[in-house]
């Protein structure tokens, strides 16, 4: 390989801790020479245009001369956009051509930002396009010709203490913390599901409750894109304390324990389906809406939009898929131990369902609809325990797995990690960790 681009390479010790994160995304290191070369580019020599190092594109940027940055608005194009920036026409329909296999300079949208970096002879080196919050596309000379590649910027993760007073609701108490209406809205969500067994936030949290969360902060490129996980809560309401620790092992979804390991989660969900409203609830008599008689109601109609996923409330096998008169589209499935959930009136199914399959906890198993009789678009849900239709919103459902024994010493030095920056945000109040989370 030529030496000119290693050259150009020499601004990479300059290069902000970010981009380094992408040294995770390409399996070739840069020569030694390059990173404890910062001189920079020969201010006396011509400067052709670099050459595209394998799985390192966005080096290019640190030895480009001039940056040009802005968003696509209605109406650009790839060719006005870069024809602006000062790149010749016959260029940029050739570098179009060049690219379209990966990279179709038609289909770019209004409103994604982009960057053009130029040599200090104000020839093309990089340009720079946000497909999406993570996904970028760069388009740069390889030792072909010009090609694209499309590379995911990992977030970069700062924990942050937030405590928070209520006055009046949970999302009024964040907000009031300066974390901003948007993040005051998503913590206040995760923190419905992460408690969701144990916590109605809209009855139990009275004014002068306590909140205390260490959590994600995103970055992308040293800005700070949004909130990401709760890593640990710890919540005083209503004289109770209630203490989640995100527990995420390499490769495996993320889950909620207590301190001491204990599964926050159910083996059953507690509704299938996010919900509007609950139209009718569980009863061994009500007025049916149609039929206009008094019939037993064995389930839970939740409202939903037609379309809206339906998921397996608990691990089992599927005993059942198909059309079975007032029921309309009718799944069951089999749980461990003596338990059965039905989901009824669904307006399709979720591909590839079949009887005999195992299925997950959460997995989607079809969608909201009004098959068979029903006045309106609902999910029926209905869970028996050995043969006895019981109210799935009553009765005391079995606790998730605990922690794994060889887990714990992982989830340990995780949890002390979180609990270490709660401390620190909390000087006046030490954490007590003795005690489960209740
Ligand atoms: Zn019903």
């Amino acid at each position: 390989m030529c030496s000119t681009p290693w050259k150009l390479l020499g601004g990479l010790a300059v290069l902000a801790g970010s981009m380094l994160a992408l040294l995770l995304v390409g399996p070739i290191a840069l020569p030694k020479h390059s990173a404890t070369n910062p001189s920079g580019i020969n201010a006396t020599a011509p400067h052709p245009v670099p050459i595209l190092p394998e799985a390192w594109p966005l080096s290019l940027a640190a030895g480009a001369a001039r940056v040009v940055e802005g968003t696509f608005r209605l109406g650009d194009t790839f060719g006005n956009v870069l024809n602006q920036a000062g790149v010749p026409g016959r260029l940029i329909d050739q570098l179009a051509h060049a690219v379209k296999p990966d990279f179709n300079v038609q289909r770019i949208r209004s409103g994604r930002a982009y960057k053009i970096y130029f040599t200090p002879d104000n020839e093309l080196v990089l340009f720079r396009y946000q497909r999406s919050e993570q996904q970028t596309v760069l388009v740069a000379k390889g030792a072909s010709g010009w090609r694209a590649i499309e590379i995911t910027i990992p977030y970069k993760i700062r924990p942050r203490f937030i405590q928070a007073k209520v006055l009046g609701s949970l999302e009024g108490a964040l907000e009031a913390t300066s974390i901003g209406r948007t993040g005051a809205i998503r913590l206040a969500h995760e923190l419905a599901g992460i408690f969701a067994w144990d916590i109605d936030f809209s009855a139990d949290l009275r004014v002068n409750d306590n909140v205390n969360l260490v959590v994600e902060q995103r970055f992308l490129e040293g800005r700070f894109v949004g909130f990401g996980d709760v890593l640990l809560a710890e919540l005083n309401i209503a004289d109770r304390v209630y203490r989640a620790v995100r527990y995420q092992r390499l490769g495996a979804a993320t889950a909620y324990f207590t301190p001491v390991g204990q599964s926050l989660q159910r083996a059953f969900l507690r509704s299938p389906v996010d919900f509007t409203s609950i139209s009718s609830g569980f009863s061994h008599r009500r007025m049916h809406p149609i039929l206009n008689i008094a019939k037993p109601h064995y389930g839970i109609d939740y409202v939903a939009p037609a379309g809206t996923p339906v998921h397996a409330t608990a691990t089992g096998t599927i005993a059942y898929v198909g059309r079975t008169g007032q029921a309309g589209n009718h799944v069951k499935i089999r749980h461990g131990g003596s338990y059965t959930s039905h989901y009824l009136h669904l307006s399709r199914f979720a591909d590839e369902i079949k009887v005999g399959d195992s299925i997950e906890q959460g997995q989607v198993l079809g969608y909201v609809g009004r098959t068979g009789l029903a006045t309106n678009n609902h999910l029926h849900y209905q869970l028996d325990q050995s043969g006895t239709f019981v109210d799935p919103l009553r009765i005391n459902l079995p606790a998730g797995a605990p922690l794994a024994d060889e887990l714990m010493p992982d989830f340990i030095r995780q949890r002390d990690a979180w609990i270490s920056i709660l401390r620190e945000g909390q000087v006046d109040r030490p954490l007590v960790l003795a005690g489960s989370g209740e």
